[in-house]
């Protein structure tokens, strides 16, 4: 029989924790925990597959299914012993969310389910506490309003305020049950208003419309955003976790907590987490008071603080892997509510893989598998100079809830952070943070909340997001809606208003007032430098190459690991402030003579710039392409230049001056400003395009003008050969971009070796060794790739243009509706920062093997924006490429991702060479 719902309890479960597809993450880990003995409260899991089930059903769940959830609870109540909906001695249930993936906060969960005005007065008399069970009747009043009637909340919150307030109550804790009693009569009233009926009665029905409430929570507007930031598919379904209630909220000895076996913002092996004592669950989680840490749980109960450590120390060995926890102690009693993999930062992650493997309880595959790419960032992000913290105001120390450093202009809404986002680099500053702010959130730099614990929503959600997060920063007082937070400093109350610019330290918990200023990180740690020499050892010879312009930048990606450069710009070593005057010179020039004397004035400087690539990049390759630029960039605007133009006659003294200085650079001996105008303007003309993307680019520009791609040949090879002199072992690669017939590389190549050959000749040197290859970035080239293989000796895939070109999409312009696109599911994701594997990748694939075909030992790499992302490493691993280039800063993501490739497995070995 198909099952759709699964129990668990008393030491036995019907599904198991390898089952997470149908059970969820925590269904998976309560039937695990269930098998292996370990107090967990029993229950029933309803499959993810019956909430896919239950909207192709129109919200509606079949028969057959009600009749299986309606036998799981039958054994749920003989196994605790009661029943749901008895009057005298009622079950109590939980109605929880659980998708496949955990998604913090972003999904539905009902408490005290089952209460009702009867059972109410069950519970009281059955725990003689008529406070107790007051409070949690109008607890579930509360929440199931919210989430299954869709009921605004405030309307329950202005409900309790009053209450409070007409009671002189501070503490929820002092409203006495007469109180509670009342609160709820005005509850009930809110429901009959609301939904025209009255509070369900039927804890049956209650369980029902909680379950579809939990169903219908996977479509909650921000569970659908957490599923696109986490590239969590949409139809995955969220199963429903049915489960008798403990109570943490009995009295001093009942108390609830989470945890997690190691630290999970730096990966230390310590027992970390906190608990509230006389708390449900919720309280800890959504950060409303700030909890106790876990150590201070021995002496408060010293069995229960063992037989913790105990079960979580097990449960760390069973999955292998640190643990993220919940329990809640009733009257003296632990029970274990879940358990899973617990989320960690990036150093954490590091340190959790390098040591757990240390310690023998992962083999080093496993290890390296362990650290997501994208984690790496956070290793490699900077922290503040200690210097410019100096100068800045403390406003005070928090806790350290994700590590990095963020500087930004203050928003006190989520809202105002995505807006204020487009301008400046935003810190959102709440009292805390609830799942409605997620976007904000993504949008901020960094976050700072003035409540909760390290395993509040806001510590939880800036962990997985890899963002910077200070909690429980106590001292400051906000006022979210007259966006405006005091603190008091040294006995002063200084105001940060909205926009004002404030500095964080996620890994100290410090804030700041002003701008600090941030250092780059150190590559060089042990635990860092130790996982990424496991990790290489999987990747074998499949190189990682920086595509890095100026020597300081082919220094910094050496320090990272970069082994070779697959990408050097050269003209953007022209854009420096002493250069860029020849390199006009050289665009406007009208005539060889008048640009080879320019080219003379460059040749020096580029020589200089290539050694130090040379340098840096000792012993390994460097690939220099010839010039690609984007002449427009490089002049003056054509608009502009008209302007300055018409304003000239009529122009004062001063304006004179000023236009004078502005296109100094132009003029020559002799010429009148008007006529040095004239003659750029009409360059400029002569210069313009409709699509400069698709004009006189690449090697078009060199075969219209030979001299270019001759001078910048003879810089290379005298640069190479002037390191070489040194002892140094150089390996210069010189690369023709944008070809798309074979015929344009055929010319350039030409010139290429007839200058590199001389130089060589020059020198006495002709055993040292170059290549001449191509960028591939046009589909002909691609699509041609046998014939043009004959000619080159390597191939890169220029995949920012050659996704322009193939998708016929504006590399430029594409984010103006990239939005669009995406909510629209056009496209899953940005085809300019991960590979269209189905359209671009077809391409590269059929272009490496003809290209292999015609020449075995063909170099193949890619140096286009994708180079550095994990899934576009991936497949450039399993075509079956030699290497992959990009930023510096990302050489460490991409060995991560390409040794994670190999451990899985899977490449086409067949077309590889080295
Ligand atoms: C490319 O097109 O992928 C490439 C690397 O060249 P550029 O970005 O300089 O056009
Ligand atoms: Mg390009």
């Amino acid at each position: 029989m198909h099952r759709y719902v699964y129990a668990f309890g008393n030491g036995t479960a019907d599904g198991d924790g390898t089952m997470k597809d149908a059970l969820g993450g925590k269904g998976a880990g309560l039937a695990e925990m269930s098998r292996a003995g370990m107090p967990v409260p029993p229950g029933f899991t309803v499959s993810t597959e019956v909430c896919n089930i239950f909207f192709e059903a129109n919200r509606t769940v079949p028969d057959e299914i009600e009749r299986e959830a309606a036998e799981a609870l039958a054994v749920l109540e003989k196994r605790i012993g009661k029943k749901l909906g008895d009057a005298a001695d009622p079950l109590l249930l939980s109605v929880r969310s659980g998708a496949k993936f955990s998604m913090p906060g972003m999904m539905n969960t009902i408490l005290n389910l089952g209460l009702n005005d009867a059972t109410t007065q069950g519970l009281a008399a059955k725990t003689g506490n008529e406070r107790f069970a007051y409070d949690c009747y109008r607890r579930f009043i509360q929440m199931f309003g919210e989430v299954a009637l869709e009921i605004d909340m405030s309307k329950f919150d202005e409900v309790f305020d009053a209450r409070k307030h007409k009671a002189k109550a501070k503490l929820d804790t002092d409203l006495t049950a007469q109180d509670l009693e009342a609160v709820i009569a005005e509850y009930k009233k809110i429901v009959k208003k609301e939904t025209k009926k009255d509070f369900p009665q039927n804890a049956r029905e209650q369980l029902k419309l909680a379950r579809n409430a939990v169903f219908n929570s996977w479509w909650n507007p921000k569970a659908g955003y957490y599923r696109k930031m986490e590239r969590i598919p949409d139809n995955l379904g969220t199963a429903a976790n049915v489960q008798a209630m403990v109570f943490g909220n009995m009295g001093d000895t009942s108390c609830t907590g989470v945890g997690f076996t190691r630290d999970p913002g730096s990966g230390e092996k310590v027992f970390y987490g906190e608990f509230l004592v006389n708390a449900q669950g919720e309280d800890v989680v959504a950060g409303i008071r700030t909890p106790q840490p876990i150590s201070e749980l021995t002496a408060w109960n010293e069995g229960v603080y063992s037989q913790l450590v105990e079960i979580t120390t097990r449960l760390e060995k069973h999955y292998k892997d640190m643990q993220d926890f919940e329990f809640t102690v009733q009257e003296g009693k632990l029970y274990m509510l879940q358990t899973r993999n617990g989320k960690r930062t990036g150093p954490a992650a590091v340190r959790v893989a390098v040591e757990m493997q240390e310690e023998g309880l992962i083999d080093e595959r496993t290890a390296v598998l362990r650290v997501a790419p994208s984690q790496l960032d956070q290793l490699l992000h900077p922290v503040f100079s200690q210097a410019s913290l100096g100068k800045l105001t403390k406003l005070t120390r928090g806790t350290d809830a994700s590590p990095g450093a963020a500087v930004g202009r203050v928003a006190f809404s989520a809202d105002d952070a995505v807006e204020m986002s487009e301008k400046a680099p935003v810190i959102l500053l709440r009292k805390e943070t609830t799942p409605d702010d997620i976007h904000g959130m993504d949008a901020a730099k960094g976050i700072v909340t003035a409540i909760g614990g390290k395993s509040s929503h806001a510590a939880v959600v800036a962990r997985g997001m890899g963002r910077p997060c200070v909690v429980g920063a106590g001292a400051i007082e906000i006022s979210e809606r007259a966006k405006t937070a005091t603190v008091a400093v040294s006995g002063k109350t200084l105001t940060v208003k909205e926009g004002d610019w404030i500095s964080m330290d996620g890994t100290t918990g410090d804030v700041y007032l002003g701008q600090a200023e941030t250092q780059d990180p150190d590559p060089h740690s042990p635990l860092f430098a130790k996982f990424m020499s496991m990790a290489d050892r999987f990747r074998g010879g499949f190189g990682v190459r920086a595509n890095a312009d100026i020597p300081r930048d082919a220094e910094v990606a050496r320090k990272f690991g970069a082994e070779g450069i697959g990408l050097c710009r050269t003209e953007h070593m022209f854009f420096a402030e002493d250069r860029i005057a020849h390199m006009q010179a050289m665009i406007l020039a009208r005539d060889e003579k008048t640009r080879r004397k320019a080219l003379a004035k460059l040749l020096p400087m580029q020589r200089r710039d290539f050694a130090g690539l040379f340098e840096a990049m000792e012993g390994f390759p460097v690939v220099i392409r010839t010039l690609d630029p984007p002449l427009h960039e490089f002049l003056p605007k054509r608009e502009e230049l008209m302007v300055d133009l018409a304003v000239l006659p009529a122009a004062d003294a001063k304006k004179k001056k000023e236009l004078g200085a502005k296109y100094k650079r132009f003029s020559a001996a002799g010429k009148t400003l008007k006529a040095v105008l004239q003659g750029l303007l009409s360059r400029v003309e002569e210069l313009h395009e409709f699509n400069p993307m698709l004009g006189l680019r690449g090697c078009r520009l060199g075969i219209l003008y030979p001299e270019i791609t001759e001078m910048q040949a003879r810089a290379i090879l005298e640069a190479a050969l002037q390191v070489s002199k040194k002892g140094k072992k150089v390996i210069p690669e010189i690369m023709i971009p944008l070809i798309g017939d074979v015929k344009e590389l055929e010319n350039q190549k030409k010139i290429v070796v007839q200058a590199a050959e001389e130089a060589l000749r020059k020198a006495g040197r002709t055993d040292l060794k170059y290549l001449v290859g191509t960028m591939i970035e046009i589909p002909r080239a691609a699509l041609t790739a046998a014939s043009v293989a004959r000619e080159a000796e390597f191939f890169s895939f220029g995949t920012n243009d050659l996704t322009q070109t193939t998708m016929g999409l504006s590399r430029d312009d594409y984010t103006k509706f990239q939005k669009d696109y995406e909510e629209r599911k056009i496209f899953a994701q940005d085809p300019f920062g991960v590979l269209d594997r189905e359209g671009v990748g077809k391409l590269i694939q059929m272009a490496v093997k003809a290209g292999r075909e015609a020449r075995p030992a063909l170099e193949v790499g890619i140096c286009g924006e994708h180079g550095g992302e994990p899934s576009s490493v991936e497949f450039c691993y399993r075509t079956g490429m030699d290497y992959v280039s990009c930023s510096p800063y990302r050489v460490p993501i991409a060995r991560l991702a390409a040794a994670q490739a190999a451990i899985e497995g899977d490449r086409s070995e067949a077309t590889r060479t080295a």
